[in-house]
């Protein structure tokens, strides 16, 4: 879209900066332009529902003025992300979001309960609800914002690949499903049905009740501790292997503490370099991230013998046996120990997630039985790696 290619460069110019700085400043103007329209929106319907007196109408003001308090927290985890951490939260402060959102989740799911109330209340006594057909049209005029938001939103999500804003879209255009609700009551009203008011009422609460539960959760997945985007490993893993020296990336690990994020990775490095070489490459991956993504990266390095003759054999074999297997996800730091009494061939392997252990050992099983016979006389060494590490 032209029209908001152009809106945004006019206030998020697009200048020199790291890609992580612009990224925050696009999650910040989304925030902004949430909190104006949803601030908008949140006056109209208030005005509208006092007016005319509708629980509905009311209802559907109280979620879009959650809303605006949802894109200030947005915009103020942004901010806090900026400021450097302290003493006491070394980590910095952007899991302070996170709780924030609960709160506001918690206090969705009590006016739910409240307007619940009320709307069997109007359900039961019903009053007259008389709207003037401006107001119905002004309610129709909400829906048509909401959706140019929702749109807005998407474009920005594709614009910098955010699942937040796309979440964002999306929840939009849900909230605007409650005003078409509001829309019928009011109309429902005028031609002498109040009592759809409470039924809509009802649908209106319960839709807060459901948004309260569905940032809770987020927020609570956030703070539990969720795995990193397949996007974000990724470009991690691409970013890592454009180092000069790097043969091989795995056991990436994503810590997010809100907008800070702390990373550490396994790079393979040539057995055969020295202590400081293999360190400069390690420093020379740790400025790459950081540049790049803004992350806090720690390098583990694994020796590997990519001129081994026999480790070729080994990874050869694997990669013709194993690759395609849909249990793997990747195989890595393959080494082969020759000493006189041990004869031993190890690797690392992550598998898919959701294997039970019972499929893990079996798989792991399978792999070794193979390797015995190919390889005859050597043990066989598989290190699984734990859920966490991609
Ligand atoms: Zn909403
Ligand atoms: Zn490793
Ligand atoms: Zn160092």
């Amino acid at each position: 879209m032209r029209v908001f290619d152009s809106i945004t460069d006019r206030f998020v110019p697009n200048t020199k900066e790291s890609a992580q700085t612009y990224r925050n400043k696009i999650g910040i103007f989304q925030g902004w332009v949430s909190l104006l329209v949803n601030s908008l929106l949140f006056g109209l319907k208030l005005v509208i529902g006092l007016m005319v007196g509708a629980v509905s109408v009311i209802a559907d003001a109280v979620h879009t003025l959650s809303d605006v308090v949802s894109s200030g927290v947005v915009i103020w985890g942004f901010k806090q992300a900026e400021k450097p951490a302290d003493v006491e939260h070394p980590y910095g402060h952007g899991r302070a979001e996170y709780i924030a959102t609960l709160i506001i989740a918690v206090l969705l799911v009590v006016a739910g309960i409240e307007f619940i109330e009320t709307s069997i209340d109007r359900i039961r006594n019903p009053q007259a609800v008389t709207a003037k057909w401006w107001m119905v049209v002004l309610i129709g005029f909400t829906i048509l914002l909401k959706e140019l938001t929702a749109r807005y939103a998407e474009f920005l999500s594709s614009k910098i690949a955010s699942g937040t804003l796309h979440a964002d879209a999306w929840h939009h255009r849900t909230d605007a499903i409650s005003s078409l609700l509001v829309i019928a009551a009011l109309i429902a009203g005028n031609y002498g049905y109040p009592a759809v008011d409470g039924w809509a009422g009802l649908g209106v609460s319960l839709f807060l009740i459901y948004t309260g539960f569905e940032i809770a959760k987020n927020a609570m997945d956030e703070l539990i501790g969720k795995p990193p985007t397949t996007e974000e490993v990724e470009s991690i893993r691409q970013i890592i292997m454009e180092v000069n020296g790097v043969l091989g990336v795995h056991d990436i690990i994503v810590h997010s503490y809100g907008h800070d994020k702390f990373v550490s990775v396994h790079v393979e490095i040539d057995a055969e370099k020295t202590t400081a070489e293999s360190h400069d490459i390690s420093e020379e991956v740790e400025e790459k991230l950081e540049k790049a993504l803004g992350v806090e990266p720690t390098v583990h390095m694994d020796p590997v013998q990519p001129g081994n003759p026999l480790v070729q054999e080994v990874q050869s074999f694997l990669n013709h046996n194993w690759n395609g297997d849909e249990r793997i996800t990747d195989i890595h730091d393959i080494r082969v120990v020759q000493t006189e009494n041990h004869h031993v061939i190890l690797f690392g392997i992550n598998v898919r997630s959701g294997m039970t252990q019972a499929q893990i050992v079996e798989c792991c099983q399978e792999m070794e039985r193979g390797l015995q016979e190919k390889f005859a006389g050597y043990e066989v060494n598989i290190k699984v790696s734990p859920l966490h590490r991609f």
